[in-house]
Formats: structure tokens, C-alpha cells, sequence
């Protein structure tokens, strides 16, 4: 069966919603694109991914340390940063299916990635749509409007009247919460340059054009770090942030090596001196961008001060030393990584190992460990006879694993079922358990089944969680 696997996003996203992973946003109501929600098992995903992130980034890193900004600020924070002016998209719209498309990401398609639009001039880009004669995805038709640039905040009013003075953004990006906080974090911290500040946080993008599942959402959770050092260290700290990256989706993540790659952006926007995306090779979407490693220089502390009027400069508490750190920001999106987890997890086998039920294929997730939502399944053979002691053993090893338990259907159906919601650790009650108290552990990926103390299971599954 295996050279015959065909793995798309249609199937990840069709087992996310029957295994209670992602569910489509307000679906009883007919959906809102590019909207999800994340289910029982895909909130734990999740949270395992962020606890990651932060135990990685914030917490054994030394020179680091967190915070949780607002998702509101004020409004003159988005005019500093550019994003009022200059974030937006340039869209066309295909006249023959209504269906709204972005430019750059036409060109990339329609030249099979080896035309990089990014930053063009309009002009440029409806040129080279004109004389490459680009079809819609969706309609196949040749007859598109100009580009209009739209702009991906999301605004929204502040008080009881709908006008300008009011208007508010539900902020693009968490990074700006750890710039205007920059000299507060230090201070209070006592903090000497080079420091970071790692957040985690919603943040939203009226994102219009087709969302590829969780791809690309309106509201997405980015986990970010903005590193402070000074000018002539920055290369240094950008080439370690982008091994940090590597290391990141590696080591602490699980994902395969040869499906990730950096990618230099070719067009820099103009306060930037070096940025690169971190791409993971998707099934059906390709390489794309799930992290960033950008070199912010000076842009952000100094548009602070220039607009708030307030100074942000640095000053060391030993030397005496005054200047306008640079930034080196670690930027990674929790959904796309979350999707990327999933998608490098998926697998179809033939088996015959352990299942009479079994039509000889299963689906499995094989997540690592650590990131899968439950730990440990218990399941007593037959319900009667092992419930009560099955229940004791599920009670207990919840104090210290995320646990389920299942006590229906034949065990081969519930081995398939754990296997497709990436438990590592499936454990029968049976009928030797009253006597002589011990139970089988059955291994998820190599289907391997040993005898062991209840009393060892905790040590047992704490060692290869790790
Ligand atoms: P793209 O080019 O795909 O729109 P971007 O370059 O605008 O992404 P950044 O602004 O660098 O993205 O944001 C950092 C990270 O946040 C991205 O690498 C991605 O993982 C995540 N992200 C950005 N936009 C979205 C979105 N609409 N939905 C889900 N995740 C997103």
C-alpha cells in the first residue's frame, strides 16, 4: 500500500475533523473562510507546540524572557511601524468567477516558484500577468480587473461613535507589543543588551485570497522573539536565530530535515538587512513560508521614538553606553507549524501485527511524544472484567500524562483509532492483570508489545516521552 500513498491537504483536513483536531469556523452556519477551530485534541497539539516554543526560545535561553502584550493598541503604534500605510496586498480580481486573487502569488504559480514577485511595482506585476497570458486557478479564464492594494488590518472603533478618531486595529503581528515595551521589560528587568523578549499571541489579517486549510487564516497565533543587540554583533545573532530555527523544528519538533529549507528573501523591504523564510515542504501547497528570520536594524525602536516623541534608546547600566539597539527577529506561525506537525506525522501502512479487525492498512500519526495530545491510552480487554481495574490504572497515570480511555469495540479497532490520533502509548488491562499486576504497553510506530509493572509505568512512559 505504501508506494501507492497519496497525502494531501484534503486528507490531513478530513482526518483533523473526524478526530477532533480542526474543525471548520461556525460551520453550522455555512463556514466563514479561512476561519478553523481547534478541538479537543487539537487545542493540546497546540498548547504542546506553544509549551515547546517557549521552553526553547524564552525560558532556556538564557538572555530571555517573556511577555503578553494587548491585541489593541493604540492606533499611532501601526502608523510607526508602516503597517497603516504599506501592509497590504496587491489583489486582482478574476471578472469571469468573482474570485479574488494576490498578484505576486499568481506569478510565483503560473512560473512553478521561479519568479519571486515579492515588492514589484504594480505595473510590473500586471505586466508580467498580461504577457505570460495567466489564467485563473479557479475558472481557468483570462480577464482580470487592475490590482487594487488592500490593506489586512482589520479595524474596528473604539468607544460608542463609528469615526476616524476612533478607529482601532486588531494588531497584525505581535512583534510590535515587544518593541513599545522594549525600555519597560529592561528596566524592570534590569536587563543588559544583548536580551530577547519572546511572545505568543493572536494576531489577525483580513486575508481574502484561498486559505489552503490552516494555512493561511484570519486569525493565526504567532510565536515571536525580538533579540536586542548591538549593530556589530547582529550578524552573528542572525545567523545563530536561523540555527536556533533548524534546531527548533528538529530537534524539538520532530519534523523531517530534508522537508525544510531556508529561503533569502530577494527583495528586502527597505529597513531590513538580511531576512529569510523557513519553508516546509507541504503536500499539495509545495515549499512555504511556516517561520521568518529577519534583521530589523534599528527601524522599529527608532519609528517609536520619532512618533511617540520618546526616546527608546538603550543605556547599559555598567558602561554608561547610550544607542538604539538592533533587532534580529525570530518570527514562527503556532498554525502553520501546527499543519506542517500533522502533515510530517500522517502516514498509511499495511499491517497485520496486532489486529484481527484490521483490512490490513492503518492510519497513523506519528507525532513525537511530546507533542502528541494524549500520552497514554488505557483499555481494558474485555469491559466487564477489567473495567474497574482499568479505570484505577487510567485514574492514576492521569496525575501525570494527558490519558484517555477507551473500553469499546474489539482492541484491534481501538489500536487503530489511538494510532490515527498519534498516541505513542496504547495499555491493555487483561486477565493476568489481577493476578500479577501487570499490563501490555503497546508502542504506536513499531506496534511492539512488552509485560510490564503497573508500578513502572509512569518511569516507562516519563523515559520515552523525553
Ligand atoms: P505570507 O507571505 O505567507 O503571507 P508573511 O511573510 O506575511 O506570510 P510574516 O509577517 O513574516 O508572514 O509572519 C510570520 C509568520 O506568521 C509566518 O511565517 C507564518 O507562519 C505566520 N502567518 C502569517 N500570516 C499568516 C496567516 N494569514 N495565517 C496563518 N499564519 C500566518
Amino acid at each position: 500500500m505504501n508506494n501507492q500513498i497519496v497525502i494531501n491537504i484534503d486528507k490531513i483536513s478530513a482526518l483533523c475533523k473526524t478526530r477532533g483536531f480542526i474543525f471548520p469556523g461556525s460551520e453550522i452556519y455555512g463556514g466563514m473562510a479561512n476561519t478553523w477551530d481547534y478541538g479537543p485534541l487539537g487545542v493540546e497539539l497546540k498548547n504542546n507546540i506553544k509549551r515547546e516554543w517557549w521552553k526553547f526560545f524564552v525560558q532556556q535561553n538564557p538572555t530571555s524572557v517573556g511577555m503578553d502584550g494587548g491585541i489593541l493598541l493604540n492606533p499611532l503604534v501601526w502608523k510607526a511601524s508602516g503597517h497603516v500605510d504599506g501592509f497590504s496586498d496587491p489583489l486582482m480580481d478574476c471578472k469571469a468567477c468573482k474570485t479574488r486573487h494576490r498578484a505576486d502569488k499568481l506569478i510565483e504559480a503560473a512560473s512553478k516558484g521561479k519568479v519571486n514577485a515579492d515588492f514589484k511595482p504594480n505595473e510590473w506585476l500586471e505586466k508580467w500577468i498580461a504577457d505570460n497570458k495567466v489564467k485563473c486557478p479557479t475558472c481557468g479564464k483570462i480577464d482580470w480587473t487592475n490590482i487594487r492594494q488592500f490593506n489586512l488590518m482589520f479595524k474596528t472603533f473604539r468607544g460608542v461613535t463609528e469615526d476616524a478618531t476612533n478607529a482601532v486595529y486588531l494588531r497584525p503581528e505581535t512583534a510590535q507589543n515587544q518593541f513599545v515595551d522594549f525600555l519597560n521589560v529592561q528596566r524592570s528587568m534590569r536587563l543588559r543588551v544583548p536580551f530577547g523578549i519572546g511572545q505568543i499571541g493572536k494576531a489577525f489579517r483580513n486575508e481574502i485570497t484561498p486559505g489552503n486549510f490552516t494555512f493561511r487564516t484570519v486569525e493565526f497565533e504567532q510565536m515571536e522573539h525580538q533579540l536586542f543587540c548591538r549593530e556589530k554583533e547582529s550578524k552573528d545573532f542572525y545567523d545563530l536565530y536561523k540555527k536556533k530555527a533548524m534546531e527548533f523544528y528538529t530537534e524539538r519538533l520532530g519534523l523531517d530535515k530534508k522537508k525544510l529549507r531556508f529561503k533569502d528573501h530577494e527583495h528586502l523591504c527597505h529597513y531590513a538587512k538580511m531576512a529569510c523564510d523557513m519553508e516546509y515542504e507541504f503536500p499539495s501547497l509545495g515549499f512555504s513560508e511556516i517561520a521568518g528570520t529577519h534583521h530589523r536594524g534599528t527601524h522599529d525602536l527608532s519609528s517609536h521614538a520619532k512618533t511617540s516623541g520618546k526616546a527608546q534608546d538603550y543605556t547599559d547600566p555598567v558602561t554608561g553606553e547610550k544607542f538604539v539597539p538592533t533587532v534580529i527577529e525570530s518570527s514562527h506561525g503556532c498554525d502553520r507549524i501546527l499543519l506542517a506537525c500533522l502533515c510530517n506525522a500522517y502516514s498509511e501502512e499495511a499491517v497485520t501485527a496486532d489486529s484481527k479487525d484490521s483490512d490490513g492498512n492503518r492510519v497513523v500519526l506519528k507525532l513525537h511524544p511530546r507533542l502528541a495530545p494524549y500520552k497514554v491510552a488505557v483499555l481494558p480487554l474485555q469491559k466487564k472484567e477489567q473495567g474497574d481495574m482499568a479505570t484505577k490504572i487510567y485514574t492514576e497515570l492521569c496525575k501525570d500524562f494527558p490519558c484517555t480511555f477507551d473500553d469499546t469495540a474489539s482492541i484491534g479497532k481501538r489500536y487503530r483509532r489511538q494510532d490515527e490520533i498519534g498516541t505513542p502509548f496504547c495499555i491493555t488491562v487483561d486477565f493476568d492483570t489481577e493476578k500479577d499486576n501487570t499490563v501490555t504497553i503497546r508502542e504506536r510506530d513499531t506496534m511492539k508489545q512488552e509485560r510490564i509493572a503497573v508500578a513502572k509505568l509512569k518511569d516507562y512512559i516519563n523515559e520515552r516521552i523525553k
